[in-house]
């Protein structure tokens, strides 16, 4: 498999180009072309395995930088994968006119990270507690979400965030790609996978 032959559009060819990518991972080559239709994705991946732009991709390709509204949630276990996952999905969003994304995460001030809500992001990349915290207090809108990624999800539960995981998506819109990425598939994950995706296809490498 190539790039160009997954479906990816000009500018983020020109954004995997950028970063030196020659070859889609397995990973890659399995989840790009079934996420740019739009069908939730489960899949089965391990750091390391390329899983950010197999995610990634399809999510920034997917958003308009045109509308100043949260249009894509991607949580992650900790602090360090939200910083991590931010940066990559920066270095995408950089070739796509005004498409700008924000990292929300807990054990840092509020302010910044209001402030740089505030400019107007299509993307927020972060820990659920926080963006749950934000969520109540009116900080972050997601009328207009139409992706949400879990990255890690054991790890997510691992590290305490079932009951907010829960009450995130009790108040996002139903209508929506869902995007899924663990390194194992115990029952309480699966759970999450019946929950929280509809007709997913599955990905194992
Ligand atoms: P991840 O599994 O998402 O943490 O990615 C692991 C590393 O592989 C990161 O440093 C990526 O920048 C890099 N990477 C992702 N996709 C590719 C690819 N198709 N070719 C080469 N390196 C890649």
């Amino acid at each position: 498999h190539t790039f160009p032959e997954l479906g990816i559009s000009p500018e983020l060819l020109e954004a995997v180009k950028s970063l030196g990518f020659e070859q889609p991972s397995p990973i890659q080559a399995q989840a790009i072309p079934v996420a740019l239709t739009g069908r939730d994705v489960v899949g089965q991946s391990q750091t390391g395995s390329g899983k950010t732009m197999a995610f990634g991709i399809p999510v920034v390709q997917g958003v308009d930088g045109s509308l100043r509204q949260v249009q894509a949630l991607i949580l992650c276990p900790t602090r360090e994968l939200a910083m991590q996952v931010c940066a990559e999905i920066h270095k995408l969003a950089s070739f796509k006119e005004g498409v700008r994304a924000t990292p929300v995460y807990g054990g840092a001030s509020y302010d910044r990270q209001i402030r740089a809500l505030q400019s107007g992001s299509q993307i927020v990349v972060g820990t659920p507690g926080r963006i749950l915290d934000f969520m109540e207090r009116g900080l972050i809108k997601f009328d207009a979400l139409k992706a949400l990624v879990f990255d890690e999800a054991d790890e997510m539960l691992d590290m305490g965030f079932s009951d907010d995981i829960d009450r995130l998506m009790a108040a996002v819109p139903k209508e929506r790609q869902t995007i899924f990425f663990s390194a194992t598939f115990e029952p309480r994950i699966r759970r999450l996978v019946e929950n929280y995706t509809r007709n997913a296809a599955t990905i194992t490498i």
